[in-house]
């Protein structure tokens, strides 16, 4: 998945960044509002974590913004300690949650995983397709009952193709959503990783159809 960072503390930036790589997404950093509002709109990503006080623009102007063009996009603000009447605005404007400062990080990584689940459309951390199951808090596949072993890009590819099953997914929607801009990367690459994912989720019921000029779809497999 990827995720947009406006948050203008370098230290703390850094500190999500390094969190949200570690859950395999690729991440892009913006110190100010009005790079926020520019950002979202040339790219589209599956969740924003959103620092309230801001330059230029601050994180309300920045949600109104958002809202008022319509992007769906999932909203996690950061507020300041105490700060009851922010999370109220905040949350009135559109945002989805809400994290107070200062927090740990694995109450954010918590809050990103059920942030992402919902826009995939799940509630439970783990999400079913056949009989390939996807666990985001353990970040552990499945198929059949049995343990798959799979690299982090594999992961992030079937993180997801099965967030969107069903539905085709570009090569480009999965090189950004694993590699952070300026990060090299070649769509050869994805066929790599395709390539492999379909033999480690032989037996799941399940295949990745490759939808010649547009993508990828994890599409479940007629029984014979
Ligand atoms: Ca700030």
């Amino acid at each position: 998945m990827r995720i947009l960072i406006v948050e203008d503390d370098p230290v703390l930036a850094d500190a999500l960044m390094q969190s949200m790589r570690r859950m395999s997404h690729a991440v892009d950093r913006v110190d100010n509002g009005a790079d926020a509002v520019r950002a979202a709109q040339s790219q589209p990503y599956d969740l924003v974590i959103l620092d309230l006080g801001l330059p230029k623009l601050d994180g309300f102007g920045v949600l109104k913004q958002l809202r008022a063009r319509r992007q769906r996009v999932p909203v996690l603000i950061l507020t300041a300690r105490d700060g009851i009447e922010d999370r109220v605005a905040g949350l009135d404007l559109g945002a989805d949650d809400y994290l107070t400062k200062p927090f740990d990080l694995p109450e954010l990584e918590a809050r990103v995983r059920a942030l992402l689940r919902r826009g995939a459309g799940g509630s439970g951390p783990t999400v079913e397709f056949g009989q390939l199951a996807f666990d985001s808090v353990n970040r552990h596949v499945t198929v059949r009952g049995a343990g798959v072993e799979l690299s982090a890009r594999e992961l992030g590819v079937l993180e997801l193709l099965i967030a969107r099953a069903g539905r085709v997914v570009s090569k480009e929607q999965l090189l950004e959503s694993l590699y952070d801009a300026g990060e090299e990367a070649s769509s050869n690459a994805i066929e790599v990783y395709v390539h492999r994912l379909r033999k480690k989720i032989e037996g799941g019921g399940v295949t990745i159809r490759t939808v010649r000029g547009l993508g990828y779809m994890l599409d479940k497999l007629k029984p014979r």
